[in-house]
């Protein structure tokens, strides 16, 4: 199939950007790398009257790291520029190696860190990324900018924060804390396939006692919203990751988890990988630490 026509503007600013989403007169809808939405329109789920690239914005540019340590990855930033960033690959390493199970080499040169972020696929690899290094999300809009933390960010299935006269300016990342390990684990049939569920494991080991002093865990696939899940976290905080606090986090993910079915998983499978997933990043996470 072909989209619907549609008209396409490329702005050079972000208020330009804004001026021509918030047109009452146009139903104008962001485009970033394409990696989703094209795909959309071709399949007439998505008809658009105009297309605002938001690319070839300056301000959009940048992946950098301020002086608070914090990293910042402006809206036209692409994936796979982010993944090969020698300040992310240290520092966040969690988010590249996120990045790397997304799709294939094409799909990441295209798509942007923030597109995926704004598209928010529940199966997506960036949210639950986000989600675990609490990442802040800058949401530019006619009223100027706020910023929202990834808890609120993320509201539905292909449902964000990001209203429809507003863009996802940049998404920012708070320092890394030393000592600390991290996974990213998911299972998927084949390469390159949105995975069935997935895991991002993040575990500081206190220098005093040597244990777990705080820990993050986050699923993909496991509900319409990247799903944090304390009762884990709890059995890990305190502990040597040993067997038992592993046993203890893998219930933890059986009783708490709650999928859903659908043509690739069955609900049951699902919360069964995702208790083996967390297990085996949890380990990962700690010989890391
Ligand atoms: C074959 C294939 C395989 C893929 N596999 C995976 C995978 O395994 N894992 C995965 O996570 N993704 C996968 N993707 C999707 C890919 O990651 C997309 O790049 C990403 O979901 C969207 O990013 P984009 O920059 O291409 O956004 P676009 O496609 O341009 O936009 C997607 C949506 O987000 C909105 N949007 C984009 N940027 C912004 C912004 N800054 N502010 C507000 N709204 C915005 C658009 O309006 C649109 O609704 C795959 C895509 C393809 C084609």
């Amino acid at each position: 199939m072909k989209p619907t026509p549609f008209d396409y503007a490329a702005p050079r600013t972000v208020a330009e950007a804004i001026a021509l989403l918030a047109d009452p007169a146009r139903d104008a809808k962001v485009v970033a790398g394409g990696q989703s939405l094209i795909p959309m329109l071709n399949m007439r789920l998505a008809r658009p009257e105009l297309l605002v690239d938001i690319t070839r914005i300056p301000e959009l540019t940048h992946l950098t790291v301020d002086a608070s340590g914090a990293l910042h990855i402006g809206a036209a930033v692409r994936q796979a520029h982010a993944a090969a960033d020698p300040a992310v690959r240290h520092g966040w390493p969690l988010l590249a190696a996120a990045i790397k199970h997304i799709g294939h080499p094409q799909i990441r040169s295209r798509g942007t860190v923030c597109g995926s972020l704004a598209h928010h696929d529940p199966a997506a690899e960036l949210p639950t990324a986000a989600r675990a290094l609490d990442a802040r999300f800058v949401i530019a809009g006619p009223h100027g900018s706020r910023t929202v933390p990834a808890e609120d960010f993320f509201v539905a299935t292909f449902s964000t924060a990001v209203g429809q006269d507003e863009l996802l300016s940049e998404v920012v990342v708070p320092p890394p804390p030393a000592r600390r390990g991290w996974a990213f684990e998911e299972l998927t049939r084949r390469h390159g396939d949105f995975a069935s569920v997935g895991v991002a494991v993040l575990l500081e080991r206190d220098p005093g006692t040597g244990t777990v002093r705080t820990a993050r865990v986050v699923f993909s696939g496991a509900g319409p919203v990247p799903v944090r899940l304390p009762a884990a976290e709890d059995a890990l905080v305190g502990t040597l990751v040993g067997e038992e606090p592993l046993a203890a986090a893998r219930r933890a993910a059986l009783a708490g988890l709650a999928p859903s079915d659908d043509i690739h998983a069955s609900a049951a499978h699902r919360r069964e990988t995702a208790a083996h997933l967390l297990v085996h990043a949890c380990t990962t996470a700690w010989e890391r630490c």
